[in-house]
């Protein structure tokens, strides 16, 4: 039995690439970067050194998505993972990238109502309480709670508190009967329809965005978790399904140096490079099967600690800029996707 289970582990993890346009015009590829999208193979060659003149890195993932592929065409391959964590798989979908590599974008859209911008985000959503609706007919009642949450410097907030809430940053506590911890306090909100949601993702958009100043940089300074809880029931047979489904729009992945850290600055890398090396480190302890999975190096990892390894599915996409400026930038992204693939 032990032996299916890592396989299926093994299987359960998957890392797709995207392509950001560049900001001048929708270009399929820019020259630093050759894809086959067909094979999900990306070659990438130094833009200092002449075409064909060497320096050349190849690196294949289970999916490459081009600058011109659609918000829809991205979702196509992702809609089954999705779909999963209505029979009891918990699922995280992950965008990793440097700041402005198109992470935001991938997840949620860019703030436009039209429906074809519509990220990954609000299309799981609505996913999901399609597919809720098609399994009543067999006799399956779900319910789903939405919550939110934010990790910056380590601390979690709640980005769906309570009205009056005070805003203090939150804590994992163990959960009572159960060998696994919870975000103590985090707001669950029982959600009935995919247009609720999108609200409560506006409404919470809009008070960030009012809250700080700085939000713009604060946010794409921090990890955000967007988790419907899901419990299915089936009284005919007596069954029960229980999974989270989490869609995570990461920090920057950016190096101090590019980002001139000195002060603040610098606390929030180092928050980041460590919970991003958290991360890859469980991912990477998972798909070699190794016995201890290091979870407690970062909150990131704790909070999804339930979602990660076992019954579950990973999913990460990597985010790269076509621009030569992000070259090295990108590198360092594909070997980070690679590493964990
Ligand atoms: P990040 O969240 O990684 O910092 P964003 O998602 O905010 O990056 O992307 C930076 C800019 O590029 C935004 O204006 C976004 O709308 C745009 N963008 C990113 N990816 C795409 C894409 N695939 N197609 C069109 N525009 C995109
Ligand atoms: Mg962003």
């Amino acid at each position: 039995k032990l032996k299916n289970e890592v396989q299926e582990l093994k299987g359960n993890i998957r890392v797709f690439c995207r392509v950001r346009p560049g900001l001048n015009g929708h270009e399929a590829s820019s020259d630093i970067y050759k894809l086959n999208t067909r094979d999900g193979m990306i070659t990438a060659a130094n833009p200092a050194v002449a075409p064909g003149k060497g320096d050349q890195w190849k690196f294949k993932f289970d999916n490459v998505f081009h600058a011109l592929s659609t918000q829809e065409q991205v979702f196509d391959e992702v809609s089954q993972v999705v779909e999963s964590s209505l029979d009891g798989y918990s699922v995280c979908l992950f965008a990793y990238g440097q700041t402005g590599s198109g992470k935001t974008y991938t997840m949620l859209g860019n703030g436009s109502a039209a429906i074809e911008e519509h990220g990954v985000i609000p299309r799981a959503t609505r996913l999901v309480f399609d597919r809720a609706n098609e399994l009543q007919e067999e006799g399956w009642t779900y319910t789903l709670k939405a919550s939110f949450l934010e990790i910056y410097n380590d601390d979690i907030w709640d980005l769906l508190p309570k009205d009056g809430d005070e805003r203090t940053p939150l804590n994992m506590r163990m959960s009572k009967g159960s060998q696994s911890r919870h975000v103590h306090g985090l707001n669950e909100i029982q959600v009935t329809s995919p247009e609720q949601v999108n609200m409560l993702i506006k409404k919470s958009m809009a008070k960030r965005a009012t809250a700080a100043t700085k939000m713009n940089e604060k946010s794409s300074r921090s990890h955000s978790v967007f988790r419907i809880h899901i419990s299915g029931h089936r009284e005919t047979s007596n069954q029960t399904v229980e999974s989270a489904l989490n869609l995570i729009d990461l920090a920057g992945s950016e190096r101090l140096k590019s980002s001139g850290s000195e002060g603040e600055r610098l606390k929030e890398t180092q928050h980041i490079n460590k919970s991003l090396t958290a991360l890859g480190d469980v991912i990477m302890a998972l798909s070699n099967r190794r016995s201890h999975i290091p979870y407690r190096n970062s909150k990131l990892t704790e909070v999804l600690e339930d979602s990660l390894g076992g019954n579950c599915k990973t999913l990460m996409f990597v985010n790269v800029s076509p621009s030569e400026a992000s070259f090295s930038e990108s590198m360092q992204s594909l070997r980070f996707a690679s590493k964990v693939n």
